[in-house]
């Protein structure tokens, strides 16, 4: 039989480690994540809610624990986007795509699969330089499109601009991510020669809660519409909404009511049914 002491002391060192990995900082766990290409992205399809057609997704970074479980960004976004990590878990989602929609980018040519980025993505050159080197190798940079978030403020609107117009002479596509809930307005518009705006489920939701006090969200589509750019309405779970977006003339539709966030095996495993259907 095996002496207690040595059962004591085995036991002992067994919840020293326990507790020793769960004080390692978020900012540590996620590096060695991102060296373990666990963070991942899951993809959500943007409907046209006249046909019923896929018309694109939006990725959106997912962490596979070791264990299985998924966690969304809620609890790490912050961190990543505080440090360099960001840059490196966004290129990752970035070179991941086209061998996670394969099928899909082949079959549906206009088929556009935007991507979130941060302010440093925009006010530093590498991130468009390293799209020119990938679009050099056969990149399919048109059925790409990068999402601006006015949540975070840009410190260099030019310096932003210039980079933004190095990714569109590539074909992507800029758009305009929280369009109305943070800093930006008019001057991003201007200035980041924006294709698309992205209307936040905070103006969607109106539609439900305050359906007579919408002019926010009609003044919104109304300056898209004026500019000549796409609308894309975020949130949509409600057909009631779907259908009122509809009549306000915004097809392009992204929600729950259509579908969660998905793997992407399980995203293409949807496209496949939608478009057999
Ligand atoms: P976001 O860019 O505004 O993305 C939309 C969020 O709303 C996603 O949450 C999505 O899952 C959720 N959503 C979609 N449809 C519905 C709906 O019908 N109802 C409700 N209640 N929610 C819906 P998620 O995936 O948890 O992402 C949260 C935020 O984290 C994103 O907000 C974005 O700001 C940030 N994020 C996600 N992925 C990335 C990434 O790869 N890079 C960066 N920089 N930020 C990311
Ligand atoms: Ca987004
Ligand atoms: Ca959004
Ligand atoms: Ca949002």
């Amino acid at each position: 039989t095996i002496p207690i002491s040595i059962v004591f002391s085995l036991l002992c060192f067994y919840i020293i480690h326990l507790i020793g990995t769960q004080h390692y900082s978020l900012g540590y766990r996620l590096t060695l994540a991102v060296k373990r290409r666990e963070l991942v992205a899951f993809y959500q399809p943007i409907i046209d809610a006249q046909t019923g057609y896929i018309v694109g997704a939006e990725a959106l970074v997912r962490w596979i624990k070791p264990n299985g479980s998924v966690e969304s960004p809620g609890a790490f976004i912050q961190t990543l986007e505080q440090s360099k990590l960001i840059n490196k878990v966004t290129l990752q989602l970035v070179n991941n795509m086209p061998n996670d929609l394969a099928e899909v980018l082949q079959c549906s040519p206009n088929f556009r699969c935007s991507i979130n980025l941060v302010p440093q993505h925009l006010e530093l050159p590498f991130f468009a330089d390293e799209l020119v080197t990938l679009s050099k190798n056969g990149y399919p940079c048109h059925q790409l499109a990068i999402e601006i978030t006015e949540r975070l403020p840009l410190k260099d609107l030019r310096e932003a601009g210039m980079n933004v117009e190095k990714m569109k002479a590539l074909g992507v596509c800029i758009e305009l991510d929280d369009a109305g809930t943070g800093y930006g307005g008019a001057s991003y518009l201007q200035e980041l020669n924006i294709d698309v705006i992205k209307i936040d489920k905070l103006f969607v939701d109106t539609l439900i809660i305050s359906p007579d006090r919408t002019q926010v969200l009609d003044a919104n589509i109304q300056m898209a519409k004026t500019l000549g750019m796409q609308i894309i309405a975020e949130g949509v779970e409600e057909p009631s909404q779907s259908k009122a977006l509809l009549e306000k003339g915004v097809r392009f539709q992204q929600g729950y009511l259509f579908a969660q966030p998905m793997s992407a095996v399980e995203f293409v495993k949807f496209w496949r049914i939608r478009q057999e259907s």
